[in-house]
């Protein structure tokens, strides 16, 4: 199981200052993502936004749950492969 535990509903309306990381798991500042491929909101740390950000505009998945509902199976392996 890849990807569980993340259940929680998102509400960018009432995103908390301090929280945890949907990436890297690090309690910080959070932003609000607003995923350009899933339309998902994440809340991430500045690191992560950017890194999210910049993922997506290559083509790459921002984490787990979007490569597994989103990616074709060998797109999920070159990001994991870290081609992208
Ligand atoms: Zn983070």
């Amino acid at each position: 199981m890849v990807g569980a535990g993340q259940g929680r509903p998102v509400s960018a309306a009432t995103l908390p200052p301090l929280g945890r990381c949907q990436l890297c798991r690090v309690r910080r500042h959070l932003s609000a993502h607003k995923s350009r491929r899933d339309g998902l909101v994440r809340n991430l740390c500045t690191s992560c936004y950017s890194d999210a950000t910049l993922t997506e505009e290559r083509g790459g998945f921002v984490d787990w749950d979007q490569a597994l509902d989103h990616g074709p199976g060998e797109d999920l392996l070159t990001w994991l492969r870290g081609d992208l």
